[in-house]
């Protein structure tokens, strides 16, 4: 776990403190070296941060179905009670190195995750994940509810557990990396039991349109030396739906790949260059995309996160405490 994340999104609405949890590892069978394991489901995996991470950690395998015998996946109890004694409530990315509901992790796990989240109202849990049927499945079933409860009262002890079912600082989500995926995961979200449920649209592939229904859309470019570029208008499409329809939008990043008009609006006439000067201009890699917009590679940190001039960073509000994020 990290207390302290760069995840700008996973922050707490009100104390703006940020952390990532993983109490869910893996074993590496033969370096015997801990990291994480997962598998990926779709386009949006190609790159993945937690993939290229392994290695450094000892545990040098691919995020493919072959490898999943190389590794044993377990719960790591400093991990899972670090939590507990964080006492500035903090908004938690659970699991931002794997995916809680991949089918490496076994239901009893998952118990263990939510009874601690159960236990810490303190704090906004951010539960992220590309397999929102398990997520569905796992939420729906009243015998989980009965063995969190169960679970959470023997981890307090002597301490009252007020538990309340979906767990309200608890927030569901799922990624989607284009409307294909939106369609097939923000549904299964929509009928999972949760206190707010979010999407986040990142690495943004093709263009999406999203249902008002959801609570809070995140948008952010792929980052990483594969990094492909995202269209800018995808991004503008989504922030312009989310203000139609007064749902929250947090533009976490370009990635990348940024705009050209963006980087310098009143700079060098990009647009006026041919693809080769381009290709020269202080080193920068080019994309030329359709509509007339000009892509270019600077890196995350100077692409930075500005739309059209403007930072957004709104969260949903958090309920009967009358404080929230907002733009
Ligand atoms: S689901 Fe997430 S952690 Fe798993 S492979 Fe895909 S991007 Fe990586």
């Amino acid at each position: 776990m990290a207390d302290g994340t760069k995840i700008e999104w996973a922050r707490h609405p009100v104390t703006g403190a940020g952390a990532s949890w993983n109490p869910i590892r893996a074993r590496n069978l033969e370096t015997g070296k801990i990291g994480h394991f997962c598998v990926h489901v779709s386009e949006g995996c190609r790159n993945c941060y937690a993939e290229r991470w392994q290695p450094r950690f000892g545990n040098p395998v691919r995020f493919v179905e072959q490898d999943r015998k190389k590794v044993e996946i377990f719960v790591d109890a400093k991990a899972l009670f670090q939590p507990l004694h964080w006492k500035k409530p903090r908004g938690i990315f659970v699991c931002d190195m794997s995916d809680l509901f991949d089918k490496g992790v076994s239901d009893d796990m998952i118990d263990m995750v939510f009874a601690v989240m159960a236990l810490t109202p303190q704090h906004i849990y951010f539960v992220l994940t590309k397999r929102p049927a398990r997520m569905r499945e796992y939420l729906s079933d009243p015998k989980v509810v009965r063995r969190t409860y169960e679970l959470a009262c023997n981890m307090a002890i002597a301490h009252d557990v007020k538990f309340i079912w979906p767990i309200p600082n608890v927030w569901l989500g799922t990624s989607a990396e284009d409307q294909t995926t939106a369609d097939e995961r923000i549904p299964r979200l929509l009928a999972t039991p949760a206190a707010k449920r979010f999407v986040s649209l990142e690495p943004l592939l093709g263009p999406v349109y999203v249902s008002e229904r959801i609570d809070w859309v995140i948008a952010g470019g792929e980052s990483g030396p594969k990094a492909r570029p995202s269209h800018p208008d995808w991004f503008r499409s989504l922030r312009d739906q989310c203000a139609t329809a007064g749902v929250p939008f947090f533009f976490k990043q370009w990635g990348e790949w940024i705009d050209a008009d963006e980087l310098w609006p009143s700079g060098p006439p990009l647009t006026f260059l041919g693809a080769q000067e381009l290709a020269e201009f202080e080193g920068y890699q080019f994309q030329p995309q359709s509509s007339g917009h000009t892509m270019v590679r600077v890196g995350k940190r100077q692409a930075g996160r500005t739309l059209d001039g403007k930072t957004h960073d709104a969260m949903p509000a958090l309920a009967n405490r009358g404080a929230g994020g907002g733009e």
